[in-house]
This record gives structure tokens, C-alpha cells and sequence, in this order.
């Protein structure tokens, strides 16, 4: 996959950046929450290529786009978050509806669809959701029967109904899942298509800029030409094939989403003065509701950074890795915004100061493109799966690496991360010998602990490379990966201990198997450097 040069990419977001400051000030966004209204002003100045021109990103080249990568989209991604969460779903919405064509259309569909988003700023929609079909999307009803003429599928009538769709009352093109006698497939259905309604605008909790509708179809007729790849019983794959990719945007939401309404915090709290003094420099406060969130989202921009560069490299198959991305850095974001609210006392809970609507905005991203749960069953599977077939190898080799890390490089917390890695290891195995994922909850617990392992062990392995996504230095992000390690360890062995003895593990040594004493030891320094990260989080984003 191609990727933008650094000057392009910060062409982009500077423009993005500028105009947001000009046009998408808090009252305007403010106002738009109120009146749940769709700004089409904003998007198509975003989609005209004289202006700003995102839509262009994620088009190749070939295509008449900028042929931005996984790491482009994310950054941008991350950015339209801190933003407005609302205007980037209604960005997202396109991005998401033209995967199926990129990942399954046949040439002439790719060059015809993805020329016209190019030329003419189409809105895109995805419509794969239904009323009964949401994280199981095989149980859709919505069907395209074949229309044949001398023995010729000549097109297709689609009948159906899609909730929640994004873009779905303001988009040009939609990219819609319907069963054919071959199986789940995808086609294109433009706008005004006889039989094609679309619902009212959902009235919702968050993202009330953008807008969300069911669609009716009623054998809204499609030409062959339609069918995106032209072969039925794809539509499964393409939408799982783009998962790594799509999932990856949603994490760069939820870390966008968190980090604005973490930094609106952080700001406050060097003007807010109680007890004698600013809330900035009371610890009970910046280490309960600033730090534990600011490293969280680090530890998440961390993985999504690696698995960018993954996908980037033309791996395939990251959809475990983008599922991991996703599920930490939205629920990361969510608590982030949460605590915001807390950190603002009586003035976050108002509608003035902005972080009471990002939290309702962000709550969103544990929901669409996986909801946190089906994430949690996504990741236990997969390593579930690599565990059983490595014989635990899995785990313990990636804990060789990071003690060979933590040799050279002590501070990053690569030692604390293999004794999580090897904890978990004994968990796994414990959970094979007394068969306790019988228990979905402990299945889906142990997806939870291995987003926290392998994200502690991607920190301390990148924290010594700054990101220019954030103003923090090497030695914060140090701190941040050792903090980050130490909890993820703990939380395994604790809560890994605990589920385990609850669903009835026999090992009557489990604490010490699970290498408990060592982790509560590895907990030393842990105060330090979190008093390291507080002040420097109130360094980089000072009162304005
Ligand atoms: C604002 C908004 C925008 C959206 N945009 C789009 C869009 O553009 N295109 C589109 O196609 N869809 C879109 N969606 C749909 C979204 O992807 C779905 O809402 C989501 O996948 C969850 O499906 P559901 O709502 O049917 O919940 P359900 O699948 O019914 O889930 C309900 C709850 O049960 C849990 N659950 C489900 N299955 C299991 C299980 N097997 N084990 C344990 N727990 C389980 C879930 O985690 C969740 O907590 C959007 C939704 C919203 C709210």
C-alpha cells in the first residue's frame, strides 16, 4: 500500500486544522448538538478538492485520489475526532462505504466508482447493519433476487431494510449486503433508485451531527454491473477482509475523541484552584483522572501505529490486530471523556465547556465497527487458537523478545510486559487443562487480557520513538510504557486469578503459578513515574 510523504500528510492536517479553528468553533459544533443537525456545508467544503479535499485520501492514485495508507487515515482520523466526532462519522461514513469496492470490485468498478467519489465529493453510506442483524450480520434477511433474460443474471432486485446507517438520508451511493442465491454480496445502489427510501434521521444519545437512518428497499433494481466483484457469495469476506483496516479509523476516533476531552483537563485543571491550591498539582487528582487515561490512549496510539505500518507493508490478515487497536483505544477514549466530565467538576457536567458532548460523542466508537464485546470474542479467539496450536509459544517467545528488549533497554518496561506475556501464557494453559472457556465470560475476559498484554508489550517496544501526533517526549513515554506495563500485568494475574478460581480452576497454587509475588514486586516505581507523567501532561498542554 502506498503511503503519503510526511509534507503532504502535514499539509493535510494543518489545512484540517485551519479551517476547523475558522469554521468549527465550540459554539458552532455546540449549536449543530442541539438542532441534531447535519452540517452538508461543512462536508462538502471537506470533500471539495480546492479546499481541503479528504475524500481524496483514501482514493489511489490511479483513481484520481492521494493514495493515503493505514497511517494517513489514522492520523487524519484521529484529528477530524478532536474536532467533532459527528462530521468525522459523516467522513468515516465514505470511507467505510467505499471498502467493499476497494477490497472486491473488479477493475472497471474500482476506476468508475472510485473516479466519480473522486471527481464529484460523493457522500458514501454502508449499508450492511439490519434491525435484527447487527453483530451477526449472517442472519440478514435483506435479498437481491436475480433478474434473467435469456439465460443471463441481466441485474438484480434488492428488498430489505438497514438500521443505523450512516450518511444513510444524505448520501449519493451506498454500498448495500443482501443475499443472493450465492450467498451474502455487496452492491452498489445510487440515490434516487426507484424503491429506495430512506428513513428520518435517528434522533441519538451522541454524534447528533451526524446523520443515521434506516433504508427500505422495495426490489429497488440493480444492473449485473453492480454486484461489487461480480460474483455472488463474496460479501462476508470483503467486509471481514477490510476489518483490520476500518477498525484501525474507529481506534484513531476513539483515541481522538478521548485525548480532546483529556486535554480540555488537563487544561482546566491548571486554572481551577480548591484546597489552597491548582487541581493541577493534587495528586489524588491528576493520578486518578488524568494520567491512568493519558497512558491508556498511549499505550492504544501505540499499537495503531504498529499495525498502520503493518498493513501499510501489504500484511494481510490484521483483523485480530485491529480488532486489539479498537477495543483499547475506544473503551480508553471513553473512560478518558468520562473522567473529564469528573475533572471539571460541576462545569464538565454543563453544555458550555464541550467535554459533556464529547462524551456522548464518543461513546459511540465502543458500539459501530464491532461493539467492545464482539471485539473481546474476536481477540480471544484468535490467540486462543495461536496458543492451543503453538503449545503456549505463542506467548512465552513474544516474552523472550521483550526480556531481550528489557536488556537493552531498561526503562521501557519490557521486563514487566514478558512477566504479564508469561502470565498470561499459565492462564491460557490453566484454562485448557480445567476446559473453563466452556464459559463464554472467561472467554471473552481473556480478550480483554491479551488486548492489555499486547499492548503493554508494543509500548515498551515503541515508546522510545516519539510520535509527532502528541507533544510528549521519550522519557514520558517511557514512564508511560512502564505504568501501562505494570497495570496490564497486574490485571491479568489478579483478575486471571480470580475468574479462574471462579469457574472453578484446579491448581491450589494458581498465585504463585501465575507469577503474582513477582508482578506486585515489578509494581515499584510506579508513583514515581506517574508523578513524572502529571507533570509533564501539564507541561505539554498548558492553561490557555
Ligand atoms: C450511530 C450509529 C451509526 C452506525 N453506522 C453504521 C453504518 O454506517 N453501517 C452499518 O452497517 N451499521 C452501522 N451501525 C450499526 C452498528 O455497527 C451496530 O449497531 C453494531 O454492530 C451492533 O449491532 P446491534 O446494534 O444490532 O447490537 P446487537 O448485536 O444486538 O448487540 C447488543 C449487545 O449484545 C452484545 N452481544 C452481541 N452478540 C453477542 C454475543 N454473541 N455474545 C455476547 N454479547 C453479545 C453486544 O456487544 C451489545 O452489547 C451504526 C450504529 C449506530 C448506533
Amino acid at each position: 500500500m502506498t503511503t503519503l510523504d510526511t509534507d503532504t500528510l502535514d499539509m493535510v492536517l494543518d489545512t484540517l486544522r485551519e479551517y476547523a479553528a475558522k469554521q468549527l468553533t465550540d459554539e458552532f459544533l455546540r449549536d449543530l448538538d442541539a438542532r441534531d443537525e447535519f452540517p452538508v456545508e461543512v462536508l462538502k467544503e471537506l470533500y471539495d478538492p480546492n479546499k481541503i479535499g479528504l475524500h481524496l485520501l483514501f482514493i489511489p492514485e490511479e483513481y484520481g485520489g492521494l493514495g493515503g495508507g493505514a497511517y494517513d487515515i489514522y492520523r487524519v482520523s484521529e484529528q477530524m475526532a478532536r474536532i467533532d466526532l459527528g462530521i468525522a462519522t459523516g467522513v468515516l461514513a465514505t470511507f467505510l462505504g467505499t471498502d467493499p469496492i476497494t477490497v472486491g470490485g473488479t477493475e472497471e468498478q474500482k476506476a468508475h466508482w472510485m473516479g466519480r467519489i473522486a471527481d464529484e465529493g460523493l457522500l458514501v453510506a454502508y449499508g450492511a447493519t439490519e434491525p435484527q442483524a447487527g453483530s451477526d450480520l449472517g442472519t440478514l434477511t435483506t435479498k437481491a433476487e436475480p433478474v434473467v433474460e435469456d439465460d443471463r443474471v441481466v441485474g438484480y432486485k434488492i428488498s430489505g431494510r438497514k438500521q443505523w446507517i450512516s450518511n444513510g438520508g444524505v448520501a449519493a451511493i451506498y454500498t448495500i449486503l443482501a443475499n443472493t442465491p450465492g450467498g451474502p454480496s455487496w452492491f452498489v445502489v445510487e440515490r434516487d433508485t426507484p424503491g429506495f427510501v430512506k428513513g428520518k434521521h435517528e434522533d441519538k444519545h451522541g454524534i447528533r451531527a451526524s446523520n443515521t437512518a434506516a433504508l427500505f428497499l422495495d426490489e429497488v433494481y440493480v444492473d449485473a454491473d453492480r454486484l461489487v466483484g461480480g460474483v455472488e457469495g463474496q460479501g462476508l469476506a470483503q467486509a471481514q477482509a477490510v476489518f483490520g483496516y476500518t477498525r484501525l479509523m474507529v481506534a484513531a476516533f476513539g483515541l481522538g475523541g478521548g485525548w480532546a476531552a483529556l486535554e480540555r483537563a488537563i487544561r482546566y485543571s491548571q486554572t481551577r484552584i480548591q484546597g489552597g491550591g491548582l487541581l493541577s498539582t493534587k495528586q489524588a487528582y491528576t493520578h486518578k483522572l488524568l494520567v491512568p487515561n493519558a497512558i491508556r490512549l498511549e499505550a492504544a496510539r501505540a499499537y495503531i501505529e504498529w499495525t498502520a505500518a503493518r498493513i501499510d507493508a501489504g500484511e494481510p490478515d490484521l483483523q485480530t490486530e485491529g480488532a486489539i487497536a479498537k477495543y483499547m483505544a475506544t473503551e480508553g477514549g471513553n473512560k478518558a471523556a468520562e473522567d473529564a466530565i469528573q475533572a471539571l467538576g460541576g462545569y464538565g457536567y454543563t453544555k458550555e465547556y464541550m467535554v459533556e458532548k464529547m462524551k456522548r460523542d464518543v461513546r459511540i466508537t465502543c458500539i459501530y465497527e464491532g461493539t467492545s464485546e464482539i471485539l473481546e470474542w474476536t481477540i480471544a479467539r484468535d490467540r486462543w487458537q495461536l496458543h492451543l496450536k503453538s503449545r503456549g509459544a505463542y506467548f512465552t517467545d513474544w516474552a523472550t523478545r521483550l526480556d531481550a528488549l528489557a536488556a537493552v533497554n531498561p526503562a521501557s518496561g519490557a521486563a514487566t510486559a514478558a512477566l504479564a506475556m508469561r502470565t498470561l501464557a499459565t492462564l491460557m494453559e490453566r484454562c485448557r487443562l480445567d476446559r473453563l472457556t466452556r464459559n463464554q465470560h472467561i472467554l471473552f475476559r481473556l480478550g480483554e487480557m491479551v488486548a492489555w498484554a499486547e499492548t503493554a508489550a508494543i509500548f515498551a517496544e515503541r515508546a522510545a520513538t516519539p510520535t509527532p501526533a502528541i507533544p510528549l517526549g521519550a522519557e514520558t513515554r517511557l514512564a508511560m510504557a512502564r505504568v501501562h506495563a505494570r497495570n496490564a500485568a497486574l490485571k491479568i494475574a489478579s483478575e486471571g486469578l480470580s475468574w479462574a478460581i471462579g469457574a472453578g480452576q484446579t491448581d491450589p497454587n494458581l498465585a504463585n503459578s501465575l507469577g503474582l509475588p513477582a508482578i506486585y514486586a515489578a509494581q515499584a516505581g510506579q508513583v514515581e513515574d506517574m508523578n513524572r507523567v502529571a507533570a509533564d501532561l501539564v507541561a505539554a498542554f498548558p492553561a490557555e
